[in-house]
């Protein structure tokens, strides 16, 4: 049976980790479950990350509701994806701020249910209730709110797991909001990212003043676990280049790439899409799209002949 790692402490909850600084983390962090944040102060309460269906989101508000009366008047979406943007719509109050290449994405993708229906099963039910809900303020590098007794630091450093990632950082607090661009006993998932890029802005991080990162996905940790994620992307890259010289598939890399403890880290399958983006990258053509229907069932083989099912997702039986 599936032997992932499972930290000590990691569920679904709201956590204090500064004064009025929250972290919401859902367990298991797997395809569709993602973390978010929430700053409470006199300016009123920011969200970081809006989750993706409404019984998450509606979760996550109740959770707010307990540690603030304030509304949540500004909300960052970390980058585009669905698990991060989907909730958008019920932070009525909010004005949604993000990079702009991820609010471009998230108003070209529109909501496409039928899509997530069919690849993420186990949520079917909830994605035609969702309403699109676009950023209306951008920043392309870095943009600041001076917020009474805290500055709030929103960072782009170039494409990592997407070309429209940001953080959100808190320099005094010495708290990071990685989005995506930390993944945490989950594998990191590329297709739509730069690996090569994904291991310096990494690099970068790891160099700021930092003390607790909230990945997008997995529990709570630091600069230790970023390490160790980044040295999951220095190895898929080396050894997919290794392969790729040798003309091998990304489905025969895959099968031949030895993933060590990552094997152990949830959705190692992810290791199928990841070696398709290192493949685009060699030939310099991340400006494609990464073949989302291939993708999906190539990565439902690699989990039938991984863990002798062929479940539409992993870990449903039991979470
Ligand atoms: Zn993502």
């Amino acid at each position: 049976m599936n032997n992932w790692i499972t930290p000590a402490g990691f569920k679904t909850g709201i956590e204090e980790i500064a004064p009025k600084v929250y972290a919401y983390v859902q367990a298991f962090g797997e395809l569709g479950v993602s973390n978010a944040g929430l700053l409470v102060d006199k300016d009123g309460a920011m969200a970081v990350d809006a989750l993706m269906v409404p019984s998450m989101t509606k979760r996550f508000l109740e959770a707010i509701k307990k540690v603030t009366k304030k509304p949540v008047n500004k909300l960052v979406n970390t980058h585009h994806h669905i698990d991060h943007s989907g909730g958008n719509f019920l932070f009525k109050e909010a004005e949604i701020v993000s990079h702009a290449y991820c609010r471009d994405e998230i108003v070209r993708t529109g909501m496409p249910a039928e899509f997530y229906q069919k690849r993420i099963p186990r949520f079917a039910g909830e994605f035609s209730k969702l309403k699109l809900a676009a950023p209306k303020v951008t920043f392309e590098e870095q943009m600041t709110f001076h917020h009474a007794g805290r500055d709030v630091e929103l960072r782009h450093l170039g494409p990592a797991h997407t070309f429209g990632d940001a953080f959100v950082y808190l320099p005094k607090e010495k708290i990071l909001f990685a989005g995506d661009i930390a993944f945490y006993y989950v594998t990191p998932l590329a297709f739509q990212g730069h690996v090569g890029n994904w291991i310096k802005v990494a690099d970068r991080i790891l160099k700021m003043d930092v003390e607790l990162i909230v990945p997008g996905h997995g529990p709570l940790g630091g600069k230790k676990e970023l390490r160790e994620m980044r040295t999951y992307l220095a190895m898929i890259r080396r050894e997919a280049k290794k392969r790729f010289d040798l003309g091998m598939t990304p489905d025969q890399a895959s099968r031949d790439m030895k993933l060590g403890i990552y094997a152990r880290w949830r959705e190692p399958e992810r290791i199928l899409p990841n070696v398709m983006r290192l493949y685009q990258e060699f030939r310099n053509e991340l400006d494609q799209p990464l073949d989302a229907i291939a993708m999906f069932e190539g990565m439902r083989q690699l989990r039938a002949e991984w863990h002798g099912h062929d479940a539409g997702e992993p870990d449903m039986c039991c979470t």
